[in-house]
C-alpha cells in the first residue's frame, strides 16, 4: 500500500487523537437537497434535486460500510453517475481510485480539477515531510477535467466551478443551483468563523490564502444558503464563514481548534 493511504487508513487516527481538529457532519440529510456520510474525519457530500443524485467528493479508500451508511439515509451510491472531486486527496478520492475494491460509485463519470492531473503523472508531490517527499497515489481510470468558471449541467443541477489553488496544486470548490457552497479543504470552520485550512495539510498556504480571497469575493454577493467543508461539517452562508481567511486554522492540545469536536476521529 502506498504510504499516503497507508498513513490515513492506519495512522492517521492516531496523530489525530485528541486534537479536535476536524469535525465533520453527522451521516444525515439536510436542508436545500444536501446529504452526507461521516467517513471517520471526513465527509461524503450529495446533492439531490428529484430524481437525480451527485456525489461531492468519495472519501477514503475502501472505506468500511460506506454503501450502507449512504444506504441508511436513502441513497444508493451504484445509482449516482456523476461525482465532483474538489481535489485529489485520498479521503477525498480515495472511494473513486481505479485500485478501491469496493468502488463505492460504480456506475459514475468523475470530475476534477484541471491542476490536480499534475499528482496523476507523479510530476508533483503532494508534500515533503522531515525532507522526504510524498507522492499522492490516488489514480483514476478515466474523468473529466474542470476548470475556473465552467459552468454546466448535469441530469438538470446546475454546476459552477472555482478553482481554489493553495491545499493542492488544482483544488476547485463547486456552487450547486446557486445556492450551495461545497468547499473541500481550503476552509475550516469553527464558532468563530472559516480559516485557512491547517498548514500541515496545505501544500501552499500563501497562495491557499489569496484563493480564500477570491472565492470570498465570488461568494459575498451571491446567493448561496450554505457552505459544505471536507472536515468542518456544513454551516449557514454567513459572511463569518470567512472571517479569518488571513490566518491558517492552528489546533494544540491546550488549545484546540474546535472544542466540540469528537477526541477521537472514529467517532
Ligand atoms: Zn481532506
Amino acid at each position: 500500500m502506498k504510504f499516503m493511504y497507508f498513513f490515513d487508513n492506519n495512522l492517521k487516527r492516531y496523530t489525530m487523537y485528541g486534537k479536535r481538529m476536524l469535525h465533520p457532519a453527522k451521516t444525515d440529510n439536510y436542508k436545500l437537497g444536501v446529504s452526507a456520510i461521516k467517513e471517520d474525519d471526513v465527509n461524503v457530500w450529495f446533492y439531490t434535486k428529484g430524481d437525480t443524485t451527485i456525489a461531492i467528493d468519495s472519501g477514503h479508500l475502501d472505506f468500511k460500510g460506506a454503501k450502507a451508511l449512504a444506504a441508511s439515509i436513502g441513497i444508493d451510491t451504484d445509482r449516482i453517475s456523476h461525482v465532483l472531486l474538489t481535489h485529489s486527496d485520498v479521503d477525498h478520492c480515495g472511494g473513486v481510485d481505479k485500485n478501491s475494491r469496493s468502488k463505492l460509485f460504480p456506475n459514475a463519470r468523475l470530475y476534477i480539477g484541471k491542476g490536480e492531473e499534475v499528482y496523476f503523472d507523479g510530476a508533483f508531490c503532494r508534500m515533503i515531510k522531515c525532507g522526504i517527499p510524498l507522492m499522492n497515489p490516488v489514480r483514476l481510470d478515466s474523468y473529466k477535467t474542470v476548470s475556473d468558471g465552467d459552468i454546466f449541467m448535469l441530469d438538470g443541477i446546475k454546476v459552477e466551478v472555482i478553482e481554489v489553488p493553495g491545499h493542492t496544486a488544482g483544488h476547485v470548490c463547486y456552487i450547486i443551483d446557486d445556492k450551495v457552497l461545497f468547499s473541500g479543504d481550503c476552509l475550516a470552520i469553527n464558532a468563530l468563523g472559516g480559516y485557512s485550512l491547517f498548514d500541515f495539510f496545505t501544500q501552499n498556504p500563501t497562495l491557499n490564502k489569496r484563493s480564500l480571497i477570491r472565492l470570498k469575493e465570488r461568494i459575498e454577493n451571491s446567493t448561496i444558503e450554505v457552505v459544505c467543508t471536507g472536515h468542518s461539517g456544513i454551516w449557514d452562508y454567513t459572511p463569518k464563514v470567512f472571517a479569518h481567511i488571513d490566518e491558517s486554522a492552528k489546533s494544540t492540545m491546550g488549545k484546540p481548534f474546535d472544542p466540540t469536536a469528537p477526541k477521537s476521529i472514529r467517532k
